[in-house]
């Protein structure tokens, strides 16, 4: 069949089996012109289909020859109904590390619960021994937990509301935006979905299978961002869990001998998860229209290029006073965020096309789903039901 971009909203209903494959095979591309990093060799990546979780597995494999084993939460295809765009890049992953003989299989399913947690045990320890490294790169609307009670994450402020600019990325209207704040039910739940307790679980349950190598390294990624996004971001309730994430690395360093836990500080960029947050959206398209002018925009496959092969793996890990890593370095340099600050002054409907890069926005978020890729025809038929190999 014909596949073509259904935009509900903060998302795409439909993927392009073969666009998503190009987007995977460009990542791949791109990882191997760069240096080769002498990183881990057997990783687990949580959060392995999309975003920040695909390129880490992408930059792992094709980098440092990693075998990765990758936890995601996708739906195949039913019917005329087109799968999810992160089970067609984890099926164009597989089939790309085959080719390269690199290890990659995958479980789908919720890595929240036991199940999942027991079923890649059972696969490290059946095909890899140990792991190396294992990446936590969740990024989940709502947990269910082990009494079966499900906590769902809100995107809200906290203390008292908070007013400032937003777009309408669809009209491209620019507006005022107010945001309640969460309740403190809500703030637990956020914390619950998105802070750091899960990751300690995972690090928990495969340190008692024995499934960890010494002086393994597990990083979880976060953001803060500038002043501007704070009272939406650090200080909304997402932030609170980012805070007992970063709490939880320092955590697992301590309780768990032999692992070292990190959080990299990553750039705001188009995923599937920060394009539901308000306010957010304008600041990121302010963001790329700077940063592209001067040459520094990265997508997720530079940041976590830059990630495993010059700031965690090669020599000692450079981190900041926090003991954080900071890919968010060039983001939060005093040139970018003063003239990010001085268009979000002047920022309105009227010259938004001008001040912000709102089509490099878009073009991100097709590409997300597998659309606007160049090569691809999408006037083409093509099958849907596409299976992932290691699942198949
Ligand atoms: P994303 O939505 O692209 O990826 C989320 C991944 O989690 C997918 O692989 C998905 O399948 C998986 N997933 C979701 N729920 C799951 C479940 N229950 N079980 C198993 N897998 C599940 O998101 P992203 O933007 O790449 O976010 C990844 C991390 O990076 C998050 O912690 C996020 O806060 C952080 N981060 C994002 C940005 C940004 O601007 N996008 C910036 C800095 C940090």
């Amino acid at each position: 069949m014909m596949v073509t971009p259904k935009v509900r909203g903060f998302i795409c209903t439909t993927a392009h089996p073969a666009g998503c494959r190009e987007n995977v095979k460009e990542q791949i591309e791109y990882v191997k012109r760069q240096p080769k990093a002498d990183g881990p060799k057997k990783v687990l990546v949580i959060g392995a289909s999309t975003g920040y979780g695909l390129s880490s597995r992408i930059a792992l494999a094709f980098s440092s020859g990693a075998a990765t084993l990758g936890v995601l939460f996708e739906k195949p295809a039913a019917g005329s109904r087109t799968a999810t765009a992160g089970w067609y890049n984890t099926a164009a992953f597989e089939e790309f590390a085959q080719k390269d003989g690199l290890y990659a299989k995958s479980v789908n399913g919720d890595a929240f619960s036991k199940e999942v947690k027991d079923q890649v045990i059972g696969l490290i320890k059946q095909d890899l021994g140990q792991v190396d490294m294992v990446v936590y790169s969740l990024a989940a609307p709502r947990r269910t937990d082990a009494n079966g009670k499900v906590w769902s994450s809100v995107l809200k402020t906290t203390g008292a509301s908070y007013t400032n600019k937003t777009i309408d990325l669809k009209t491209r209207a620019v507006s005022d935006v107010t945001i309640e704040p969460a309740t403190e039910e809500e703030i637990t739940a956020t914390v619950k979905v998105m802070g750091g307790e899960d990751w300690k679980d995972w690090i928990s349950a495969l340190k008692a299978a024995d499934v960890l190598a010494p002086n393994v390294v597990t990083v979880a990624y976060s953001y803060i961002g500038p002043a501007l996004t704070h009272p939406m971001y650090l200080d909304g309730s997402i932030g609170m869990a980012k805070r007992h994430l970063a709490k939880t690395a320092k955590e697992i360093t301590q309780e768990f001998p032999g692992v070292t836990g990190y959080i990299s500080v990553n750039k705001a960029l188009v995923t599937q998860s920060s394009a539901a947050i308000p306010i957010v959206p304008l600041y990121i398209s302010l963001l790329y229209k700077v940063m592209k002018e001067k040459g520094l925009h990265e997508g997720c496959i530079e940041q976590m290029t830059r990630l495993f092969g010059e700031k965690l793996c090669n020599g000692s890990p450079q981190v900041d006073g926090e003991g954080m890593l900071r890919l968010d370095d060039w983001e939060m340099r005093d040139d970018v965020q003063r003239e990010v600050s001085r268009l979000w002054e002047t920022v309105a409907t009227e010259n938004v096309e001008q001040l912000a890069d709102i089509d490099g926005y878009w073009e991100d978020f097709y590409r997300m789903f597998g659309f606007h890729l160049p090569g691809v025809d999408y006037d083409a038929d093509v099958a849907v039901d596409v299976s992932i190999p290691s699942l198949a």
